[in-house]
């Protein structure tokens, strides 16, 4: 082994994390614009505050406060009695005033964390700070990716939104610590009922990357080793895969310069998601460069003896728990049942009518599944109509294999109520002498399987109840026409001798 590549085996992957979310308010951050723009034409939610025209002035959305604060209380930050908003001053085309509103030294949220489970082991990811700021506008680039693009153009209706951008410090070890961190997140967000992971463009990630000698990280990670580390900031990452294929990219890229005995470039990198790399964009602007400010047209912002009186809901990880405790679930029936509140809430509320572990299966297994199934979500489902198809069949009124074959994806599919389903298709109940009947006929009919079935075949029984769901059209139960197969054999069983 050459001497280069044993000192790239010393090398450990050390990222932190710039994400950016927009909080869900009805209004932009600093002034009465809506932000429902999702379809509208280009700049038709502007105004002079978030176009940054002369002498208009802006005034804070009360939402958006509630909101970093309960991201601040979801993340165990310290939310400080009062906080600042500061210019940062750059010149770019998406940005109209020539500065962005942000936060600097006096953010609203600091020192929180975030448990991530990553392959059963759990990790604890601190949270530096996490801060309000105003969304610049957005850029369109025509005719190729934003280094071949033949022009481009401005649309304002983003200038303005409300962001929260959350720092984390360098603890990530892996891009998959990174894909579990923001989901996780993304989940403790739609828990608060703060975010929509639907909505295009709500989730930003910057990443920082490097690679540090292992001696430095098992030592205790100095600020100096961290410092000395050249890394590159790749931007332009929007989805969870989308970080972890990006940084893994970025291990590759860093650890095939070292090999051949080059330096990492200290660097800002753009992924480029269709292509899978990331490129270089330009040299990584310092602090200086953005000569911060106090925002003098905004006045400090007090959030004490506020912040208390703003409650969250029960986290995911907590309800999970409880869930597992209160209801007699599994770990895996838990996990999916709080995958979002939304669907917590349905199976909880479903609790109040029927048996925990019936409306777990009924939710997690059978109607998560077909729902997963169509790419659609909960969203789909009218509460009304899946409780009805429950009580069908917790009454008996229905088999479950009609139920979820047959009465649940016709509903999925079609739009329809479970009793008109069932009504088209004939799928009440057989009556237990219809059973009988079909029972009494199988046998009849199939002498040679029953001798088959008493000659210990057990392939012949199945035979048997085969030929009695058919003679039903699929509506007798099949586990009560075994029952009842059997019990008949039996009382026909010829006498001995
Ligand atoms: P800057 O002043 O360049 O913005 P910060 O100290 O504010 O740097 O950190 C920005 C981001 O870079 C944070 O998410 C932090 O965790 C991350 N970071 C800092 N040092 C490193 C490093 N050596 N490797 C990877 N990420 C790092
Ligand atoms: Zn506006
Ligand atoms: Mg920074």
């Amino acid at each position: 082994m050459t001497a280069q590549a044993t000192q790239t085996r010393d090398l450990t992957v050390v990222i932190g994390l710039e994400v950016h979310v927009q909080l869900e308010t009805d209004t932009k951050l600093f002034c009465g614009c809506s932000t429902a723009t999702a379809g509208d034409d280009p700049n038709t939610h502007t105004c002079p505050v978030c176009l940054g025209l002369p002498g208009a002035l802006p005034v804070l959305n009360e939402a958006a406060v509630e909101a970093a604060v309960k991201v601040g209380k979801a993340l165990g930050a310290d939310i400080p009695e009062e906080t600042r908003f500061h210019r940062k001053n750059y010149y770019y085309p998406d940005l109209p005033k020539n500065f962005q509103i942000t936060q600097y030294d006096e953010p609203i949220c600091r020192d929180g964390e975030l448990e991530i489970t990553v392959e059963d082991e759990r990790r604890v990811i601190d949270v530096e700070r996490a801060h309000l700021e105003e969304d610049p506008g957005s850029l369109k680039h025509e005719g190729g990716a934003i280094d071949r693009a033949e022009y481009t153009m401005i649309d304002d209706n983003r200038a303005g939104m409300p962001l929260m951008e959350i720092v984390t410090e360098p603890d990530f070890r892996s891009p998959g610590e990174v894909r579990a961190f923001l989901a996780k997140l993304e989940e403790v967000l739609e828990y608060l009922g703060v975010f929509d992971a639907e909505r295009d463009g709500s989730l930003r990630v910057d990443a920082n990357i490097s690679l540090v000698s292992d001696p430095e990280i098992k030592g205790g990670l100095t600020e100096e080793a961290l410092a000395a580390a050249n890394r590159t900031e790749v931007k332009n990452i929007s989805s969870h895969k989308g970080a972890e294929r990006a940084l893994a990219y970025e291990v590759t890229r860093q650890r095939n310069a070292v090999e051949r005995g080059r330096e990492v470039d200290q660097e800002t990198r753009h992924w480029d998601e269709s292509r899978g790399v990331t490129v270089s964009m330009r040299s990584k602007e310092e602090e200086k460069d953005y000569r911060y400010f106090r925002e003098a047209d905004l006045p400090p912002l007090r959030v004490s003896g506020w912040k208390e009186e703003i409650a969250i809901p029960e986290l995911p990880d907590a309800r999970r728990e409880r869930l597992r405790e209160e209801y007699g679930l599994s770990a895996e029936e838990a996990a999916k049942l709080t995958s979002t509140k939304r669907v917590a809430d349905f199976y909880e509320e479903l609790t109040d009518e029927f048996a925990p572990d019936f409306a777990a299966t009924w939710v997690a297994d059978r109607l998560l599944g077909e729902l997963h199934y169509r790419d659609l979500t909960l969203a789909a489902v009218d509460r009304g109509a899946f409780t009805r198809l429950l009580e069908l069949v917790d009454d008996e009124e229905i088999t479950v294999k009609n139920a979820e074959e047959v009465v649940l994806r016709t509903m999925l599919d079609e739009g329809l109520g479970p009793d008109e389903v069932v009504e088209r298709e004939g799928l009440g109940k057989t009556d237990d002498d219809e059973v009988a009947a079909a029972v009494a006929e199988a046998i009849e009919e199939n002498p040679e399987a029953v001798e088959d079935y008493r000659a210990g075949e057990d392939g012949a029984l199945n035979y048997l109840v085969g030929q009695v769901m058919q003679a039903t059209g699929g509506s007798a139960d099949p586990g009560t026409v075994n029952e009842k197969l059997r019990a008949e054999l039996a009382a026909r069983e010829p006498a001995d001798g």
